[in-house]
């Protein structure tokens, strides 16, 4: 049942959740906005999104955030703008054939082509617009997602779009059953935005644990995959939506990238963060990786490393995902370290001596797998099997030679090695307007959805290098379109 707002009452319940009084006139936070539009969230998509509104001509434009800082994931992200999207506008069947070729792996009932040529083809017009702003992009933004998300914080302030940040958008708001606004709490205290459109730009639910085990979670080795998303990525949107009826896509998943080390290992130089693993230099991938069986999984070597962040679905973490035997370990000797770049042994010795399970050492590989909590007799029948392959080939999984390496100098270190994932694919159904759907497959008027809150209908089960920022600015810039002025 949608519940109403009660202001009279200086409270309102909605949907189980009090609201405080609402900020006064004259105080320095109130009152409450009526808008045009309303834009949930900061990254990409929704800065794009706001200020392709107001170039549409819509009055009011607010933008809201609950992080303290602008830019969400697309702040961190590297800044890779997939090229056959971009080039989608001049190109769109030699586009779509490159994603039908992409996306081949896997049977989800993904993607939706039509709508991937739709949105693709305006990338270009998207780009340009970026670089209209003097961002250099060819391939990739110059400067990452920081240089990109910093334009576009200054050019919405520019624009004088209002952004308030630290404001959590809890509910959508109906009137009549009709979408009216955000209900958001802003510096501790209920904040009403009355709306003619809500924008959610939410991004993804990477970093909710729970969601990712109810909508992700088909492989236990999911629950190990550590996301690498910002802390806003926890399916606000998708929740808020769905709460007022939107629909959901089936079969969502996490974007899993490469390997990394758990973040207590971060002060330490061979573990620093984004693991040295993905990419690795060469040497570093003479290592052997074990599951909880202390068995191998995989030629480590792919790709000259770990989980090399360009190929998806054949990389290091995407086995271990499909293997779903956690915990990962990679082993070391006292001789592991790649001759001049670091020294290695010492970064295991400070991780061991940190006692928190995340670098284990022992001078026999037996008391090692007492450590590790493995069968002592197969890790030793896994090294020793790896050490035979040093004269020949990888009998079991077609390591180079090149990149094998006995593991024989006691001590021994097994360290913690953990999937990663730069987000989720999922969310509210939409179409490529970003309009959002109700179950009946309905258009929810005023609601509107971009980014990685409605990303599903872009992938089958893996992910390609730069497609969010290319697809989702894109995505953000059309949907924006269709809110301005109406
Ligand atoms: C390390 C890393 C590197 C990456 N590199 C690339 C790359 O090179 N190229 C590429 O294409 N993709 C890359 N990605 C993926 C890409 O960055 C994201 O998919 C993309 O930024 C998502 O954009 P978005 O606008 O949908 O969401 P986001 O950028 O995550 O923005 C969503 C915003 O909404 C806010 N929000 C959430 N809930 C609420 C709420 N209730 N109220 C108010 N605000 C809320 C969040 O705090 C967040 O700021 C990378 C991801 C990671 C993690």
């Amino acid at each position: 049942m949608i519940k109403k707002w009660v202001p009279a009452l200086g409270i309102i319940v909605l949907f189980g959740l009090s609201f405080t009084a609402c900020p006064m006139e004259g105080e320095p936070d109130g009152p409450d906005r009526t808008v045009d539009v309303v834009v949930v969230g900061s990254g990409i998509a929704g800065s794009m999104a706001a200020l392709s509104a107001r170039e549409a001509g819509a009055g009011k434009v607010l933008l809201i955030e609950k992080r303290a800082i602008f830019g969400g994931t697309a702040k961190l992200s590297q800044g890779g703008f997939a090229t056959a999207v971009v080039n989608a506008k001049n190109n769109p069947q030699e586009s779509l054939n490159d994603w039908k070729a992409w996306m081949q792996d896997g049977d989800s009932g993904y993607p939706d082509y039509d709508k991937f040529l739709s949105v693709a083809g305006q990338a270009g017009d998207a780009v340009e617009y970026l670089r209209s702003l003097g961002l250099i992009i060819i391939g990739q933004v110059s400067g990452g997602g920081n240089a990109l998300m910093t334009k576009l914080e200054e050019t919405i302030t520019a624009q004088n779009i209002e952004v308030l940040l630290g404001c959590e958008a809890m509910e959508i708001t109906l009137d009549n059953g009709v979408v009216s606004g955000i209900a958001a709490i802003y510096r501790h205290r209920s904040f009403r935005i009355k709306a003619k459109n809500v924008m959610l730009a939410t991004g993804g639910f990477s970093r909710n644990p729970e969601l990712v085990a109810q909508w992700a979670g088909t492989n236990p080795g999911l629950t190990y995959v550590v996301s690498l998303a910002d802390s806003g990525s926890a399916g606000d949107g998708i929740l808020m939506a769905r709460r007022i009826g939107a629909a959901l896509y089936s079969n969502a998943f996490t974007k899993i990238a490469g390997l990394q080390f758990s973040a207590a290992l971060r002060g330490i130089s061979a573990f620093a963060q984004p693991a040295l693993l993905s990419p690795a230099p060469a040497p570093l991938s003479t290592q052997i990786l074990v599951n909880n069986e202390a068995k191998r999984i995989m030629d480590e070597a792919i790709g000259g490393s770990f989980g090399n962040v360009s190929s998806y679905n054949s990389g290091a973490a995407y086995i271990m995902i499909k293997d779903g035997k956690p915990p990962y370990y990679i082993l070391y000797d006292a001789d592991s370290g790649p001759a001049g770049m670091m020294d290695l042994t010492a970064s295991l010795e400070a991780g061991a001596a940190l006692g928190n399970g995340e670098v284990l050492k022992a001078q026999t590989l037996n008391n090692l797998a007492v450590a590790m909590d493995v069968p002592a007799g197969t890790l030793k029948d896994t090294v020793t099997r790896y050490n035979g392959f040093a004269d020949s080939e990888d009998g079991d999984f077609g390591k180079h030679h090149s990149y094998i390496k006995r593991i024989e100098t006691p001590p021994f270190y097994a360290v913690k090695a953990y999937p990663n994932s730069y987000g989720s694919m999922g969310g509210v159904v939409t179409d490529s307007n970003g309009r959002v759907f109700d179950e009946a497959g309905n258009v929810i008027p005023h609601l509107y959805a971009v980014g990685e809150v409605s990303n599903r209908d872009f992938y089958n089960e893996s992910y390609i290098g730069g497609a969010s920022l290319a697809l989702y600015s894109t995505a953000g810039r059309i949907a924006g379109k269709a809110t301005g002025g109406k």
